[in-house]
C-alpha cells in the first residue's frame, strides 16, 4: 500500500479533506462497519416515550422490531430535549432488554439477607395489608383542637415519568385514604 493510499484510508484525513467535516458519516466508516445496517433502519415501528431516569423527562424514540425493543434514541420532536439524551438516557435500552432486568416480584423478609421470588397476587395482597395497617396506626382524628381525620402513617412520592392521568389517580387514591403527604419528583 502506498503512503498516499494509506493516508487516504485514515479517518482524520478523510474528515479533514472530504465532505464529512464532523466525522459522523463516511469519514468514520471502516471496512468492518461499511456494511452494517443501523437498527433504526430495520425497525417495524417507532414509539414515542419519555426517559424514565430523571425529572427532566427527555423525549425518546423507541425502535421496535418483531415485538422487541431494539434501539432507543432521542426524540427530535420533544420540546424538552430536542433529540438529545444524556448517557443514562442513551443507555436505557439496557433497562428494557438487559439481563439485569427483573421480571418477577421479589421479597426480602425483615432481617433477611436474600430476595425471595413471590407471585404477583401475593405481593399485591402484602402491599394492601401494609397500607391498611399503616393507615390505621397513623390515623389522627384531631390535632391542636381541630378535627383532622387524616393519617400520617403513609405518604406518596411519585416518580419522574408518572403522567398527568397517573398522578391524578394517585392523588385521588391517597387523599381518599386520608394521606396528606403526597408529592411528586417531576418538574414538567
Ligand atoms: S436522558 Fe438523562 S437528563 Fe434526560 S430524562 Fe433521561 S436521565 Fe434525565
Amino acid at each position: 500500500m502506498g503512503v498516499h493510499t494509506w493516508i487516504e484510508g485514515w479517518p482524520v484525513y478523510r474528515q479533514l479533506t472530504g465532505d464529512d467535516p464532523t466525522g459522523r458519516g463516511a469519514a468514520a466508516k471502516s471496512p468492518a462497519t461499511a456494511h452494517r445496517t443501523a437498527r433504526t433502519r430495520t425497525a417495524d415501528k417507532v414509539v414515542p416515550s419519555v426517559c424514565p431516569y430523571c425529572a427532566v423527562g427527555c423525549g425518546q424514540s423507541v425502535y421496535v422490531q418483531d415485538g422487541r425493543v431494539t434501539q432507543i434514541e432521542g426524540d427530535p420532536d420533544s420540546p424538552v430535549s430536542r433529540g438529545r439524551l444524556c448517557p443514562k438516557g442513551a443507555a436505557s435500552l439496557q433497562l428494557t432488554t438487559g439481563p439485569a432486568r427483573e421480571h418477577h416480584a421479589l421479597y426480602r423478609r425483615p432481617h433477611g439477607s436474600r430476595w425471595e421470588r413471590i407471585d404477583l397476587v401475593t405481593a399485591m395482597d402484602m402491599i394492601a395489608d401494609r397500607v391498611v395497617e399503616a393507615r390505621r396506626k397513623g390515623w389522627q382524628w384531631a390535632a391542636d383542637g381541630l378535627r383532622t381525620r387524616r393519617t400520617l402513617g403513609i405518604a406518596s412520592l411519585g416518580g419522574a415519568t408518572l403522567d398527568n392521568e397517573e398522578n391524578y389517580l394517585i392523588k385521588k387514591l391517597f387523599t381518599a385514604l386520608g394521606a396528606v403527604q403526597i408529592e411528586n419528583q417531576a418538574r414538567i
